[in-house]
């Protein structure tokens, strides 16, 4: 059954950046057919949208979906103090929690304008089944499609690493773990609900050895790679300190600079080394807003995207992020690259563009991320005529400004998520009461 959504500003984030004001989008068997403006196709189903604004869905490319369970925690922490504290709660994850924290996690970021979510889950205490299951079943539920990564630690404490011992594994373990859910669970091609990437956590938890058998079993699955890097200037002094070079020197050393990679932060780079980002391919995950509350710093955005390096759009965890808001990363990406570069430094379209060409990009995704015909239909559909966006003559732009907002419907592959502002396919209220339940038991 077809569907045409008319009366509508139509943003489609393809390569020329063309927008349709007054315009319509078409689509069918879960793909855009078409987007426009003046004669309208036929449709089965037709909906007349008020004026408001269509944008692909937003991709996010980092997230820690168990951290919900443990908001508003070392508040005054820097990164490795913060962890230092959490790492023992951590410790108490399971696959019933793992459920309750990813549907809220998922629900928030859906209602965000979120359709698809990268998850870098690497807490496996030893003999607790069916984490990644868990998190999967619970994008199932609310209907985004998620790339859920089989994270891991092996340096442990007592090896020089930051990670308490009793949370790392054995790198044979963590190798046949990550086969094993690229066959139970991992889709390929067009249209994939549900993938697997892999993803040993951070320099400072994860031994070189595993990081380099990660990449080899990622290159030989046709996995994407991802971990964590140059996010904080304790974290490059440690670098230094035991490998004798910077964060991204030793990645490069690893091989693991290159097309199938994403890194998060990216914070604490050098001109250098923002160049060799963009020869190699390697993509960046920015987080601004974990980014401040951890008082990190500011990714140099700019300088990463003059040098033609993909970049996407990270919430980062609720334990430096309490709030899984994509659209409030968009706007907090213009924020920072100005603070940092100037009003000239990011438009409101570049921004939005980060938050999905950019987040597709990243995760090597061609089929969403822009609204043109053959693309998964992936859309979120924002009101205009509420309190927030009254004087703007530019819609697009107001968005942005004034973010972020609760979308008005989300699609994901042609089927509604979000419908009037709530969840269509879970109980917003049910999901927070479960929620709670599983967060007692992380209590300090
Ligand atoms: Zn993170």
């Amino acid at each position: 059954m077809s569907t045409l959504l008319t009366n509508a500003h139509v943003v489609t984030m393809d390569d020329a950046g063309t927008e349709y004001e007054n315009g319509w989008i078409l689509f069918d068997e879960g793909m855009v057919k078409a987007a426009g403006a003046g004669p309208k196709p036929e449709a089965d189903d037709v909906h007349d949208l008020a004026g408001a604004v269509v944008t692909p869905g937003l991709v996010n490319t980092h997230h820690h979906l168990y951290q919900t369970l443990t908001r508003a925690r070392a508040q005054q922490a820097d990164l490795f103090s913060g962890l230092g504290e959490l790492y023992p709660l951590w410790a108490r994850i399971d696959a019933e929690a793992e459920y309750a924290a990813a549907r809220t996690g998922l629900a928030e970021l859906a209602l965000s304008g979120c359709t698809t979510v990268f998850d870098h889950h690497y807490v496996f205490p030893r003999g607790r089944e069916g984490i990644l299951e868990a998190e999967v079943q619970a994008a199932r539920e609310v209907g985004v499609r998620i790339v859920a990564s089989r994270g891991s630690m092996d340096l442990g404490v007592s090896d020089g690493g930051l990670p308490p011992d009793e949370l790392v594994e054995e790198i044979d373990a963590v190798l046949a773990e990550t086969e094993r859910l690229h066959g139970a669970l991992h889709e390929a091609g067009p249209g994939a609900r549900v993938q697997i990437a892999v993803a040993p956590c951070s320099p400072f938890s994860v031994t070189g050895r595993l990081m380099e058998e990660s990449a080899a079993l990622a290159r030989r699955l046709g996995l994407v790679l991802h971990t964590h890097l140059a996010e904080t200037v304790e974290e490059e002094a440690y670098c230094h300190e035991l490998y004798g070079c910077s964060p991204v020197e030793y990645l490069d050393r690893l091989g693991w600079l290159d097309r199938d990679v994403w890194c998060a932060h990216c914070v604490h780079l050098s001109d250098d080394e923002v160049a060799r980002f963009g020869g190699t391919g390697t993509g960046v995950a920015h987080c601004p807003t974990s980014n401040l509350r951890l008082g990190a710093g500011v990714a140099p955005v700019r300088a990463l995207r003059d040098a033609g390096v993909r970049v996407g759009l990270g919430v980062d965890g609720s334990a430096s992020n309490e709030r899984s808001d994509l659209f409030l990363e968009v706007k907090q990406a213009l924020l920072v690259a100005r603070g940092r570069g100037g009003g000239e430094a990011m438009t409101a379209r570049e921004a939005l563009r980060l938050a999905t060409r950019g987040g597709a990009e990243v995760l090597r995704r061609d089929d969403i991320g822009s609204l043109e015909a053959g693309k998964q239909a992936d859309l979120a559909i924002w009101r205009t005529d509420g309190l927030s966006l009254g004087g703007a003559d530019d819609l697009v732009a107001g968005l942005v400004l004034a973010g972020p907002h609760r979308v008005d419907r989300l699609v994901v592959g042609g089927e509604d998520v979000v419908r009037g502002g709530a969840l269509v396919r879970a109980d917003e209220a049910e999901i927070a009461r479960a929620h709670r339940v599983q967060a007692r038991r992380f209590a300090a």
